[in-house]
């Protein structure tokens, strides 16, 4: 069977992967979803003028000549807190204490900060050392967010302070293509999940915690739906009721060559289903398919296997049920250190780096072990090493690296 270019076998996946249809979820559910309509405000932020300070609310032109040498004093007729309005209006040659937040009072059309005057806390007489110009320290009403205005432009991934902008203006309930829901599966016989000892032939399943986490970690809403014995009729029933209660499936093993190799048997007689070898190590094997219209990415079973072709080809898929332009985790161009060798064989090789900054650069580090079972040498990479074809990338030189996490300083 002919090798196929990582990116065709990414465009397959895309072309079966349509955005969700969108919905009103609540905001604090919203974060990392894509806004599915303009969001313009109704109301201006701030909703009306108030302080930036913690001060003394004046009319400038009762200070215009105050200095520390020649004080100014002025009465304070009143004070006003954040969350109240002053009842009384500054008058000439008066002042109100007004505390940061707090509306403006009328009559007046700046305020003096605290750090400006002389009189203390419950003083009845304000000494003013600084002329302030009219409009100082004032938020005037609107000049946050203006009535009208689209804050949030369709399409924008939403991030921490889009919830923050859309609470401003009173959305509660933003209308946004949802995350995804992907159910993760684990199949082989020799999967141990209950902690009991293990028998001849038998392995801890390691694949579902780390699949369910890394799916959470870019962004995807993944359930963790247990570990399926290599059998035709549990894995069918699995598949089938995971496609019919999720947005897309991810299964991990049985995509290989081997004999029990059962995920692309059964996923070829219930899916829409195309079985490829990929020009890529590791995750050769890939099985990708439509069922009941429910995209279902076949991971292969090798665990460092499975982490490389979700980040490469689940990621695309989810993100664009997602509605997200971003497709692809993060590439970067890092510089190489020593040990990013290869042998030539036809494929693109995806080393386990860890990247970090040296002098504002990245530098690119290969983890010791890069043997497709060797998850906990993996652990520690924190992007893939994208080596083309050939003997490697010599140490110093440009090489473009896949970001799985944000590299630390
Ligand atoms: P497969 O793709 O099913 O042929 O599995 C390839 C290799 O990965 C075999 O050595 C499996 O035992 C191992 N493997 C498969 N699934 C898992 C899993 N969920 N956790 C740990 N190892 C696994
Ligand atoms: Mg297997």
């Amino acid at each position: 069977m002919a090798l196929i270019p990582l990116a065709e076998a990414r465009e397959h996946v895309l072309t079966h992967c349509a955005p969700r249809a969108p919905l009103a979820v609540p905001l604090d559910d919203a974060l990392g979803c894509v806004l599915a309509a303009a969001v313009s405000a109704g109301e201006p932020v701030p909703p009306w003028d108030n302080s930036a300070m913690d001060g003394f609310a004046v009319r400038s032109a009762d200070v215009a000549g105050a200095s520390a040498d020649r004080p100014v004093a002025l009465p304070v007729v009143a004070t006003v807190a954040a969350g109240a309005a002053a009842d009384t209006e500054v008058g000439p040659g008066q002042a109100i204490r007004i505390m940061t937040g707090a509306p403006m009072p009328g009559g007046a059309d700046a305020v003096v900060m605290v750090e400006r005057t002389r009189g203390g806390p419950d003083a009845t007489v304000v000494e003013v050392l600084e002329a302030v110009v009219s409009g100082r320290n004032v938020r005037t009403a609107g000049s946050d967010i203006a009535p009208g205005q689209v804050v949030v432009d369709r399409g924008t991934l939403l991030g921490p302070a889009h919830l923050g902008v859309l609470a401003s203006v009173n959305v509660r309930r933003p209308f946004v293509t949802p995350r995804p829901r992907l159910g993760v599966i684990s199949t082989g016989d020799e999967l141990v999940d209950d902690g009991r000892p293990l028998a001849p032939g038998e392995i801890r399943e390691s694949n579902r915690p780390m699949l369910v986490a890394l799916a959470r970690s870019f962004g995807v809403d993944a359930i963790d739906l247990g570990s399926v014995a290599d059998d035709r009729e549990a894995l069918s029933a699995a598949l089938v009721e995971a496609a019919a209660t999720c947005d897309a499936v991810a299964t991990s093993g049985g995509v290989s060559m081997g004999d029990f190799d059962l995920v692309k048997v059964v996923l070829g007689e219930l899916a829409d289903m195309r079985w490829m070898q990929i020009a890529i190590r590791p995750a050769k094997p890939f099985a990708f398919g439509v069922l009941d219209g429910t995209p279902v990415f076949g991971l292969p079973g090798n665990p460092v296997s499975s982490l490389v072709s979700l980040s490469l080809l689940g990621v695309p898929g989810l993100r664009r049920l997602a509605g997200r332009g971003d497709l692809d985790l993060p590439r970067v161009v890092a510089v190489a250190g020593p040990g990013l060798e290869r042998r030539p064989d036809g494929r693109t090789a995806y080393q386990r780096v860890v990247c970090r900054w040296v002098q504002g650069r990245l530098h690119a580090h290969p983890v010791r072990g890069q043997g497709s079972h060797q998850l906990a040498s993996a652990a520690d990479a924190n992007a893939l090493a994208e080596l083309p074809d050939g003997d490697g990338v010599a140490e110093g030189a440009d090489v473009t690296v896949v970001l799985l996490s944000a590299p630390s300083t």
